[in-house]
């Protein structure tokens, strides 16, 4: 256990920006489904940072192709074509089925470059007047940090202090068809949304959503854009959230898992019709799509296919919500989720970080999303037995905890 008074913690908190509070433990390794902290205590990881290492720590075949090919050529930037992107952009369209993908390198840059497509396919595809296009996104939402996007969000703390945001935007209540279809006007380019919000508490909305929602977006002429970056790539059981209700949206976004764990690598898929849009210097990005990165997103797409990943996903996800569902402890009020991306919500009255703070004592690291929901979304290799680990270490974290200790 790393203490408090850790020279380590110390000197990242003197001289780093205050902008996260970790719990206090000091990682140095990693490997499948464990880290290992500068101690050398090991814990079973259930954040897998935010499904971004779904594919567990250090994979060896993701680690080798990064090793191999970062003794070939790295970075040299979209002004010159590059032997590994188209192949990566290949292996993308044809798993998800659309025709076209433009590489970024963090979620928010591929939601930033989602929202510009659909903006501009209003005004010169669907005949939006100039600067009237409006975008609509859910309450609860979460798309990243930037400042349009902040701009959709309904949390405080995202938005306090970093207005004016842009114009354009219109938030609905999540989960509810009805409302999406009362929102939409003819200015409307975009129905932006999360198969499963995330952040916003593991909230999954009612079968049949997503389905009415595209079938409105297509009677309006609207573009559904689906944020898959904490959902997509097997998480939830499906290659895609939004295949477990038979759906093509006009486009998606991709991030976190597809750097494999490694490196920041994500996406936007769409339709040739909306990506079209996009001509030399309307758009880029320095990084994005370097052939270390279209490698490493490469393989990490091959590996999640041959290794049936989102199989996986279902199984050991349907195993761990039963275990969770099957202990009694009043301090839980709901365990919900779909796959391995599972929300454990407590009663009002019980802080969710106090658990997390239990739990990292006993060998599990999560942390709270909001303030009473647990999060436990495990790389997706994690087995039986290391789900019975982290259960056991749970009852006995609420058995303390019930006792006031
Ligand atoms: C994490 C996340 C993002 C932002 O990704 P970054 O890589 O942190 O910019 C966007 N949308 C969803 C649903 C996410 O979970």
């Amino acid at each position: 256990m790393t203490l408090m008074l850790n020279p380590i913690i110390e000197r990242e908190c003197l001289y780093g920006a205050k902008n996260y509070d970790p719990l206090p433990v000091v990682l140095v390794r990693g490997e499948g489904v464990n880290v290992w902290d500068d101690a050398g205590n090991c814990y079973i990881d259930m954040m897998s940072a935010y499904s971004a290492v779904s594919h567990g720590h250090c994979h060896p075949k993701l680690v080798r192709v990064l090793q191999e090919q970062a003794t070939k050529l790295n970075i040299v930037s979209r002004a010159f074509y590059t032997d590994q992107l188209g192949l990566f952009l290949k292996r993308a369209c044809e798993l998800t089925g659309f025709e076209k993908a433009l590489p970024m390198n963090t979620g928010a840059e591929a939601v930033e470059t989602a929202l510009k497509a659909a903006r501009k396919w209003a005004y010169t595809v669907k005949g939006v007047v100039n600067n009237q296009a409006e975008i609509i996104a859910c309450n609860g939402n979460f798309h990243g940090r930037t400042i349009t996007i902040v701009g959709l969000s309904t949390e405080p703390q995202y938005r306090a202090g970093f207005g004016p945001f842009p114009a354009g935007i219109k938030v609905i209540p999540y989960g509810d068809a009805a409302e999406l279809e009362k929102a939409i006007t003819p200015n409307t380019a975009v129905f932006l949304v999360e198969p499963i919000q995330g952040e916003g508490g593991i909230i999954v909305p009612p079968t049949g959503y997503l389905k009415a929602c595209a079938e409105i977006c297509k009677k309006h002429n609207v573009l559904m854009i689906c944020d898959e970056i904490q959902t997509g790539l097997g998480r939830t059981g499906k290659l895609l959230a939004y295949q477990h209700e038979g759906i093509q949206p006009d486009g998606v976004v991709l991030g976190k898992a597809l750097g494999g764990g490694l490196l920041p690598v994500s996406l936007f898929l769409s339709r040739k019709e909306v990506m079209r849009v996009f001509t030399p210097g309307d758009h880029g990005s320095t990084f994005g799509g370097n052939p270390l990165a279209a490698v490493v997103g490469s393989a990490a797409l091959e590996v999640l296919i041959d290794d049936k990943l989102m199989d996986r996903a279902e199984k050991l996800g349907s195993y761990f919500q039963k275990q969770l569902k099957q202990i009694h402890s009043k301090l839980i009020k709901e365990v919900r989720g779909k796959g391995l991306l599972i929300g454990l919500e407590m009663h009002e009255q019980y802080a969710a970080h106090d658990i997390c703070l239990k739990l990292l004592k006993r060998g599990v690291l999560t942390k709270e999303t909001h303030r009473t929901v647990i999060r436990f979304a495990p790389p997706l290799i994690i087995t039986e037995e290391q789900i019975d680990l982290a259960v056991n270490a749970l009852k006995q974290v609420l058995v303390e905890t019930e006792q006031g200790q």
